[in-house]
């Protein structure tokens, strides 16, 4: 429809860098073969904490100035994945990043975690009509560990992706688009033991003094939900680590490793695998789709 690629991909995250760490390799490849991948990101993450000393200065606690900065890492990203539709849900800054879960600034007007999910969603919509995504990932309900962007992430997403559908919804938003499919990042516990394993054995060559357990890996599930998987091939994988570094304020990447503002190292996934939400599986039962338009009608 209107000259849109045959396939097309829409992504929703909370704040800037959580695409490279759970979708990178996924971006990459789509955007590599043609498929429309478009972002939306929430909020700037105004409230992230800074590793470089040198940029300290830029916290929300000093000069705040975070979330400017970081609109620049991401389009870095961005460049490093290929990916060239990248927009902030109802524009950069419209939502502020709501901090940790309990946090003073969960509560602010601006904070994304105060929104209300109608009215965050029709920004989305008129994204979801305009792009006409086939296929949706986004969080899993607990938005992934539990943080108040990465939930209302899920919820603002879930939402909108029914109201594109309803025909009698704003139609001032474009015209009704049902997403076939939607997918909720996901982690298998296999894959996590066996990174941390391999972290174990090499852990005391990384530069970070901490040590991450899998239970600080977001999404964490019994393999048996995991219904489809990306592979992390070359030379997407290698994308991926590259727009994980462009995130320099939040990420530190060594090799097969990285870690977060808390030093603590955790491995580097390179596959990303994901879970059905909606829409009928393309794989037989008990078998993971590698391709997450498989089935897909349109
Ligand atoms: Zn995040």
């Amino acid at each position: 429809m209107n000259g849109l690629p045959a396939r097309r991909l829409l992504l929703v995250h909370a704040h800037p860098d959580d695409e490279s760490i759970n979708n990178g390799v996924t971006m990459a490849k789509y955007a590599a073969e043609g498929a429309h991948v478009t972002l939306v990101t929430c909020t700037l993450g105004e409230e992230g904490e800074v590793i470089p000393p040198e940029l300290a200065h830029l916290a929300a606690d000093r000069d705040d100035a975070l979330g400017a900065h970081r609109v620049g890492e991401l389009a870095a990203a961005m460049a490093e994945l290929g990916v060239t539709d990248h927009r902030f849900l109802g524009g950069p800054g419209r939502f502020r990043d709501s901090g940790m879960m309990g946090a003073p600034q969960n509560g602010r007007p601006q904070a994304f975690w105060s929104a209300d999910v109608d009215e965050a969603a029709a920004y989305l919509v008129e994204v979801i009509r305009e792009v006409r995504p086939q296929v949706l990932v986004t969080y899993d309900p607990d938005g992934g560990y539990g943080h108040p962007d990465h939930i209302q992430a899920h919820r603002v997403a879930m939402r909108a992706a029914e109201l594109a559908a309803e025909s009698a919804y704003r139609r001032d938003l474009g015209a009704p688009h049902a997403v076939e499919k939607i997918y909720w990042n996901r982690v298998p516990l296999s894959v996590v033991e066996e990174g941390f394993a391999a972290l174990r054995a090499a852990g005391r060559e990384t530069p970070f003094p901490g040590l991450a357990t899998p239970a600080d890996v977001p999404g964490v599930v019994a393999d048996e939900r995991i219904t489809a998987e990306i592979a992390g091939e070359e030379p997407y994988a290698a994308a991926k680590a590259a727009a994980m570094r462009a995130h320099a304020t939040q990420i530190a990447v060594d090799g097969p490793f990285f870690a977060l503002s808390n030093d603590l190292t955790q491995p580097l996934f390179t596959g990303e695998y994901y879970e059905l939400a909606a829409g009928r599986p393309g794989a037989a039962a008990g078998e993971r789709e590698h391709d997450l338009f498989a089935g897909v009608r349109a």
